[in-house]
């Protein structure tokens, strides 16, 4: 990239520079986190904000929309603002908007840079999304200025973290307690003529909402024998000979209708609210929601991921499982490009779980042999879609569509639409496994896999949390249900979210080396091998030159000044890892070639040979995909024209996903 600097130096007395410099590296991390608790949606804001604030040279908080309940929702962009450049920086708009209508705005710097989406808590009592989200943030702005390799990132990327997609039901999680899936509604669920009237409530007055366990004998749950805290939930139609128990949460039926909890500021689960395969195949909705993007939140997104076409790498952290999934789950694996599919398993799906600790299938060791297993399946009790793979998915990287039943996960959900409609290597992780991310976690062997988790999390809350994180239980007379016990997990804390402190940590740390590696495959095109060679060069007065054949005419003209004709050559090369685009990135609507202009003053300048701009189609990345032949990582261009002497010529490339650069050229 050629960048000017219009940075001045001054004289600094030595002193003070060795001064400067011991504070750089004791404030390396200038606002300071921790996981020790959650942070929420006040203290998420607050962190966003001072980050902001203590670096406002590789930062900009963005309001990308506001919830349901009036809470913004932020994107964080993190890159180096005096860092690169966009396309209409050197390119003027031909049909200029009337005066004092500003409907093209100027792009923003980070639109010239690849892009790299990081979102959480989609789900509101899914925050431990938020939770990696921060922590990304701190590694990545701490680390400015201190890690080569990392600065280097900030300053030829765009990283664009949103760790609160649905703020209300983060508040509603983790400041009220309340878990909170969906986003917030202000709708009259029980056509009472109220809103929002008949939630969870904390009916003992201790503080927390947590369970309510009551006598039932029609109740699908019992008292662990080993642990008499724990609940064990029984099959459909498993017997016992136990006392039966009903779980429900805290609650009451406040507005007197019978029904508890029947009228909550609960609304949607926006997961299900995107346009991509919203309608069911017979036309009916199947999504959630009244309308694709009905919800202000997945309104805001489409909005933010309309505006910035840079974005190549997405992620959206949800909880749990310790796996992730990589499109698609509307739709069966015949849908996408091998090509796509390649790059996800064989690039991301290997890293990923060698980061989380589980085999890679042989197929992606030894990518060459793929024919070979492919056959080797055949004969096996394999689903289609595995066999013509030529390998079957593993638990840490899968696609959420019933391959086995041939059946789609769901309708609308966020992954799918960005693969699809955007050209976007979009993935779900699942977040939190305890059984990986507590290393050491004491889970002995039983039948029941999960109620042995349960127990060996309880001891650990025991042991770590001195038991804070459990209430016991305690006799309760509901109002309705008569007599039972209240306790439980505090909400905040079940099994849904990483536990804070150090199991927390061992999740972030893990997604952070994740996602960093995911932001260093992306593409970088840079110029090079810039010639110029001046064909023709006289002091002639003003004409035009025009190609008769092979020949260059130059008619003079009545003005005065030099008029040369010039050939300019230069090679245009991604040296990223991915190319610039999806394998059907250019062909999709909205997608578009890479493009190489160059530019002089309009009327200085005759093109001889070759556009003002030329395609570059979609350049190839320079790491090898197994059984895939890349596209071309570079492109030769060329131009012969005449100029104006002293006219300043310049050479932009502008790829949408790929970034723009330019470079200045002398002519000599
Ligand atoms: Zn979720």
């Amino acid at each position: 990239m050629s960048i000017k600097s219009g940075k001045n130096h001054y004289a600094i007395p030595g002193i003070i520079i060795s001064l400067l410099i011991n504070i750089a590296v004791i404030n390396a991390q200038k606002v300071p986190i921790s996981f020790e608790a959650y942070h929420g949606y006040t203290g998420t804001i607050d962190y966003l904000k001072k980050v902001n604030a203590a670096y406002p040279g590789i930062t900009e908080l963005m309001t990308i929309g506001e919830s349901t309940m009036g809470r913004p929702i932020h994107v964080l962009v993190i890159t180096g603002m005096n860092k690169g450049t966009t396309i209409d920086r050197h390119i003027e708009l031909r049909n200029k908007r009337k005066e004092n209508i500003q409907n093209v705005p100027a792009m923003k710097i980070h639109q010239g840079k690849p892009g790299h989406f990081i979102g959480g808590s989609t789900h509101g009592n899914e925050y431990t999304g938020t939770e990696v989200c921060l922590y990304i943030i701190d590694k990545l702005v701490s680390a400015y200025g201190n890690d080569e390799t990392i600065t280097k990132l900030i300053d030829s990327r765009a990283f664009y973290i949103c760790p609160m997609i649905n703020p209300d039901g983060v508040y509603n999680s983790v400041e009220k307690g309340i878990a909170q899936r969906a986003n917030s509604m202000n709708k009259d669920d029980d056509e009472d003529g109220r809103i929002n009237e008949d939630g969870p409530d904390d009916i003992d007055g201790d503080g927390f909402i947590t369970s309510f366990r009551y006598r039932d004998t029609e109740g699908m749950y019992v008292i662990d024998d080993e642990d008499p805290r724990l609940m064990i939930r029984l099959g459909r139609d498993e017997k016992t000979d136990k006392q039966r128990y009903s779980v429900i949460r805290e609650d009451i039926d406040n507005d007197k209708d019978g029904k508890r909890g029947e009228d909550y500021e609960s609304g949607i689960d926006l997961n299900r609210n995107y346009p991509e395969s919203w309608w069911k195949d017979d036309g009916f909705a199947g999504g959630s929601g009244t309308y694709p993007l009905s919800a202000p939140e997945t309104h805001a997104m489409a909005e933010f991921f309309t505006n910035y076409r840079n974005i190549l790498m997405a992620q959206f952290y949800h909880t749990s499982g310790g796996f992730t999934y990589r499109p698609m789950g509307t739709a069966p694996h015949s849908r996408l490009n091998p090509a796509d599919v390649a790059v996800f398993d064989f690039i991301m799906g290997k890293k990923y779980l060698e980061i989380i600790g589980e085999e890679v299938p042989e197929a992606w060791l030894y990518p060459e042999k793929l024919d070979q297993y492919r056959k080797e399946l055949q004969g096996s009790d394999a689903d289609t879609y595995s066999k013509s793979r030529g390998y079957e998915l593993p638990r840490g990287w899968r696609v959420s569509y019933n391959e086995e039943g041939d059946k789609r996960y769901g309708y609308g959900m966020a992954t799918d639409w960005l693969y699809a409609q955007y050209g976007i290597y979009s993935i779900t992780t699942e977040l939190w496994n305890p059984e990986a991310d507590i290393p050491g976690l004491e889970v002995r062997d039983d039948e029941n896999r999960r109620a042995a988790v349960e127990r060996a999390l309880l001891k650990y809350q025991d042991d770590r949390y001195d038991g804070k994180l459990f209430i016991d239980w305690k006799s309760f007379r509901h109002p309705e249900l008569g007599e039972g016990e209240t306790g439980g997990w505090i909400s905040r804390y079940s099994r849904n979210n990483a536990l804070p402190g150090e199991p927390l940590l061992n999740v972030c740390e893990k997604h952070w080396q994740f996602e960093l590696f995911r932001a260093s495959l992306l593409p970088e095109i840079i110029i090079k091998d810039l010639k110029t060679n001046i064909i023709y060069s006289g002091n002639t007065s003003e004409g035009t030159a025009k190609r008769d054949n092979d020949e260059f005419r130059v008619e003079t003209g009545k003005g005065k000044g030099r008029y040369n004709i010039i050939e300019i050559t230069a090679t245009i090369e991604n040296t990223g890892a991915l190319a610039t685009n999806l394998a059907d990135g250019e062909e999709l609507p909205g997608n578009r070639q890479d493009v190489a202009w160059l530019v002089a003053e309009r009327n200085n300048i005759e093109f001889l040979e070759g556009r003002p701009f030329v395609s570059l189609g979609s350049l190839g990345g320079r790491e090898k995909i197994p059984g895939v032949s890349n596209n071309p990582s570079k492109k030769e261009v060329k131009w012969i024209i005449a100029v104006r002497d002293n006219t300043p010529l310049k050479i932009v490339v502008s790829s949408l996903k790929g970034g723009t650069v330019y470079q200045e050229i002398n002519v000599k």
